[in-house]
């Protein structure tokens, strides 16, 4: 049995279509959770009102949550023609978050990235993390998401906080608004005749359900290394295994 205490979790963007999932798993498995978000769509789940580009905001919330653990998975959809919403949630937002997080004691921050911030319009055929962003990104939603991941990133140890970003591609499942609804609008207007390219093109999809999962694992693991390791020089990979 594990003697690690539990956390509290804190789902930022809770109402959302992979957020409802986190949400749904911590509860499946005897987790206390609470939500926050500018839709409300709970009536079984603590729920907070509000807007994560408003760090006051934020911060009464966990305040009152009790939050031990954030994961943050808020942003407006991609393929918006609007770079400053994307800027002032997804960069601005993020950064509040960090600093309603560090403020109010927060111990751990899941963030959801996306494998878009190092994709630039060419194939990324067997790449890890260790792939830098493009110095052109392929747009402002995901140049926003890039940035909001390297703060999430630098704030990794900072004032008592531990981080760590996930980066889905393609998400389907029970609950998506965007993919099945773009495609299907593609069938109603007849679009399907057409092809780009020779039918020989790949890409990553994941189901909603593990990409859940994976946020549930790696606040799991985001736990501070034990005293006796000097982390000043320690890899990502060793310290993946200690913890
Ligand atoms: P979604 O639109 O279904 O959910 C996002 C949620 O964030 C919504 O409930 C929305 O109300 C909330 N939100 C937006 N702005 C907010 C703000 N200012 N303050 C508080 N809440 C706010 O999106 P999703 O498909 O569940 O995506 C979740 C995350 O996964 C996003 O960060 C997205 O960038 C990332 N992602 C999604 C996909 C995908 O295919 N859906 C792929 C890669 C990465």
């Amino acid at each position: 049995m594990s003697s690690k205490p539990r956390d509290i979790f804190f789902v930022i963007g809770g109402s959302g279509f992979v957020g409802r999932h986190i949400v749904q798993q911590l509860l499946d498995r005897g987790d206390t959770v609470s939500v926050f978000d500018i839709v409300q769509r709970y009536d079984d789940v603590p729920f907070y009102s509000g807007d994560i580009s408003e760090e006051e905001q934020v911060a009464a919330a966990l305040r009152k949550s009790g939050a031990t653990c954030i994961i943050h998975t808020a942003s407006p959809p991609a393929g918006l023609n609007d770079p400053a919403l994307y800027w002032k949630v997804n960069v601005d937002g993020t950064k509040a978050v960090i600093a309603a997080a560090q403020a109010t004691g927060v111990r751990k921050l899941v963030f959801t990235s996306s494998a878009g911030v190092v994709f630039n319009g060419t194939d990324n055929i067997d790449v890890d993390e260790r792939l830098p962003f493009p110095e052109v990104p392929m747009d402002a939603y995901n140049e926003s998401k890039a940035k909001a991941e390297e703060a999430v990133l630098a704030a990794n140890g900072q004032r008592g906080l531990l981080t760590v970003a996930i980066r889905p591609a393609g998400i389907f499942g029970p609950g998506d608004r965007q993919v099945m609804a773009g495609l299907y609008q593609v069938y109603e207007r007849g679009q399907t005749n057409f092809q780009i390219g020779d039918n020989t093109n790949l890409f990553d999809w994941t189901y909603v359900g593990n990409v859940a999962h994976a946020h549930l694992l790696a606040a799991d693991k985001l736990v501070p290394p034990p005293d006796n390791v000097d982390t000043t020089t320690i890899t990502p990979e060793e310290l993946a295994i200690i913890s």
